[in-house]
């Protein structure tokens, strides 16, 4: 056959669903050839178009359209799937959640007899707990696979458990779970992408002409952080859909170095030309959310006067999350079982964060 592999993507258009689209159909990627599907929920956007895959319009919490949309598709043997939904309680999220997965696996695993893998993207906080209990619940970190679940509920339990009975349905099935921390990637529709949004607040204070300050914590400023690239998130996924070693596991996957928000601050503030605000010592603790919530107006204007692409404030400035991210020292994991299992791959996390600043700047997303 002309492909060797046929990937589904739900989620395409998303942090880690972007670099999935931009990696799996190279000539060189592992598993390939690969003929590649992606799913999301609205129109493509004109910085997903240049990947050579299938887009497919689709809301995958309505059954019958995903069995429509889905359930017709046959070839597939990879499922990647990097989406999720944000309800107000984390007893809701379990249940939408639970939802999404369970109306695409019910529309795939009949219809496509060649599917072999789903590779599923939770995150640390199967390890720190849902917001709700933030602080209450966390284990001690660093964090490593084989921690037992928390008492609490969390959306990534369910996942993983929708998982673990559908592979049952079907002889040599496999899984593979994969858990970053916070990541830096490119997505404008994105639910929690802490780049983005701190492109976007370095903009407005430069175009406001005020300092760009830490909106964050001393202990975020001043101790060790770690992130997770998005294509090395991809590239995980992709060595564990081909990989013998890795199936039927859980991953942890963060860059393997750490940094601080104090150092990576003064490269935001260079790359935006603004004045860096630093911590502000005798402070309050900002608030992002707070500070942004009138700032609409300010944003069209700046996306006019630059002949930027056309963006809503309120989609690529997701000012909860940063406040969260920076409200609290990160909590580490560790990569060992990664590496015991055959994946080496790492990134520079200052190299990392240049270079999706660029890729914001290079779409017209920022300037
Ligand atoms: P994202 O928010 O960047 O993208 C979500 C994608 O799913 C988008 O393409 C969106 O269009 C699509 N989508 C949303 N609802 C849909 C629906 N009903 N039907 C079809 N498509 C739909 O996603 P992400 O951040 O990569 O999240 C994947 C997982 O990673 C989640 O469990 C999340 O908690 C976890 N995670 C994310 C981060 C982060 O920093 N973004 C960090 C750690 C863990």
């Amino acid at each position: 056959p002309k492909y060797q592999s046929v990937a589904l993507i739900l989620g395409v258009t998303g942090i880690v669903g972007n670099s999935l689209a931009e990696i799996l159909p190279l000539s060189d990627t592992p598993g390939g050839p690969w003929k590649v599907y992606g799913v999301a929920r609205r129109p493509r956007p004109q910085w997903n178009a240049d990947h050579p895959i299938e887009y497919i319009q689709c809301d995958i919490s309505d059954p019958e359209e995903t069995l429509t949309k889905l359930g017709d598709l046959q070839d597939v043997t990879h499922l990647f799937y990097v989406t999720w939904a944000n309800r107000a309680t984390e007893s809701e999220n379990c249940e939408i959640n639970g939802k999404m997965l369970k109306n695409v696996l019910d529309a795939v695993i009949p219809n496509s007899p060649n599917l072999q893998h789903i590779s599923l993207q939770t995150g640390r906080k199967h390890y720190l707990g849902p917001s709700e209990l933030h602080g209450k619940v966390a284990h001690d970190p660093p964090f490593h696979e084989d921690l037992p679940r928390l008492e609490a509920p969390n959306f990534y339990y369910t996942l993983e458990d929708i998982t673990f009975k559908s592979v049952e349905q079907k002889e040599g099935l496999t899984w593979s779970i994969h858990r970053p921390g916070v990541i830096f990637g490119f997505s404008p529709y994105s639910m929690m992408n802490i780049i983005g949004t701190l492109c976007v607040y370095a903009t407005i204070c430069k175009h406001e002409g005020v300092p760009f300050k830490f909106p964050g914590t001393k202990e975020a400023w001043d101790h060790y952080s770690d992130v997770s690239d998005a294509d090395l998130i991809a590239e995980q996924h992709i060595w564990a859909a081909v990989e013998p070693y890795a199936k039927n596991e859980a991953f942890n996957i963060s860059n393997g170095d750490v940094f601080k928000w104090k150092h990576f601050w003064k490269v935001l503030a260079e790359q935006f030309e603004v004045e860096n605000g630093g911590f502000d010592e005798g402070g309050e603790k900002m608030s992002l959310e707070e500070m942004m919530k009138d700032k609409g107006g300010v944003w069209d204007e700046i996306v006019r006067e630059k002949g930027l692409q056309v963006t809503k404030l309120e989609e690529v400035g997701v000012w909860w999350f940063v406040d969260q991210i920076l409200g609290d020292e990160c909590k580490l994991d560790t990569m060992n079982k990664s590496k015991e299992h055959g994946f080496f791959g790492f990134r520079n996390s200052k190299s990392s964060l240049v270079s999706w600043i660029d890729k914001m700047k290079g779409y017209k997303i920022v300037s």
